[in-house]
């Protein structure tokens, strides 16, 4: 439209009533949705562009694509946009991610989002594993001073798999055998006094030395006091990389003790525990190749860590600064 004829247009925008206003803007929201994404796609890229294929920070524009700017690596000569490489690349609606985002941000589940966004629910499914891709790698750098660790247990669930490699369970919900045993998927968390997290499924049974040598030693501060309950695991493991390290024995009824940095207890992780486990149980059993990445989703929610469909989008399709 020209200029002329778009201010005529727009000087008649105070004679709408109310239902010609909400009608004009269901109009336009898709659209404005578009444009908030490609620029958001554009930011995030132009802080870091360089060639999927070689690495290569070199590249000049190579016309557009789909809506989004297409470039060229000088050195391979393959053309790529800001969404190659990235779990995005081929993902469709665009004008529709936002939208979704907001929706992970409120836990909706498939059929809501489905409905709302007017898409399949195998659509809004698959969706939701490709944004949640990349935020279970956005971690925190180092955990520092006291830093609580404790494991928990869910049940291993091979939901939506096609072939079990089990016999399928009697019972549904329930593990055959008591205690911890290798029908339990074991989740990690560490938190530190400054509320940063990390969680790791690391594996089914009972928690050893080894895995959290490769889950939590990674993000640990020299100087941190790790703190745990009296599980052998952590103190061959604290003891083996000459880390500070506190015991509570929970068992024999101690919480809190007071140490010489502060309080010793479990507690922020076993909260953070029982929040993860509470909402957890809205998906009604989670299969465990995507436990990572709810872990991700939930460590998002977390505190109100992230409060935005744009900051989330940012972290989905950004660079992967954190994995170790
Ligand atoms: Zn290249």
């Amino acid at each position: 439209m020209r200029a002329p004829q778009f201010k005529k247009w727009f000087s008649k925008l105070p004679a709408l009533n109310v239902r010609q206003r909400l009608h004009t803007l269901a109009a336009l929201h898709p659209a404005a949705g578009l444009d908030q994404v490609i620029a958001l796609i554009d930011q995030v890229g132009a802080a870091a562009r360089r060639c999927p294929s070689c690495a290569c920070d070199q590249y000049h524009r190579h016309g557009q694509a789909n809506g989004l700017q297409r470039y060229r690596c000088r050195q391979c000569r393959r053309s790529y946009n800001d969404l190659s490489g990235t779990p995005l690349a081929r993902l469709r609606l665009r004008e529709k991610w936002l939208d979704y985002l907001g929706c992970l941000l409120e836990s909706k589940s498939v059929r809501a989002v489905a409905r709302q966004l007017g898409v399949h629910r195998n659509t809004a499914f698959r969706w939701r594993h490709r944004f949640l891709e990349r935020p279970k790698y956005d971690r925190p750098q180092r955990l520092n001073g006291i830093t609580e660790a404790d494991e928990m247990f869910i049940l291993e669930s091979q939901k939506g798999s096609r072939k079990l490699t089990r016999p399928a369970r009697k019972r549904g919900g329930r593990a055959n055998k008591r205690g911890i045993s290798r029908e339990l998927d074991c989740i990690l968390v560490a938190r530190d006094r400054s509320a940063q997290t990390i969680d790791a499924m690391v594996g089914r049974g009972a928690l050893t030395a080894a895995q959290l040598e490769r889950h939590l030693l990674p993000w640990l501060d020299r100087e941190v006091l790790l703190v745990s309950d009296s599980h052998g695991a952590y103190r061959s493991f604290a003891r083996k990389h000459g880390i500070a390290h506190e015991a509570v024995n929970l068992r024999a009824g101690v919480r809190v003790r007071r140490g010489a940095a502060g309080a010793i207890h479990v507690q922020n992780v076993n909260s953070y525990h029982q929040r993860l486990r509470q909402w957890l149980s809205r998906f009604r059993g989670v299969a465990s190749r995507y436990l990572p990445n709810y872990l991700g989703w939930r460590r998002v929610l977390d505190g109100g860590r992230v409060a935005s469909a744009e900051q989330l989008l940012r972290i989905a399709i950004g660079v992967i600064n954190s994995e170790r």
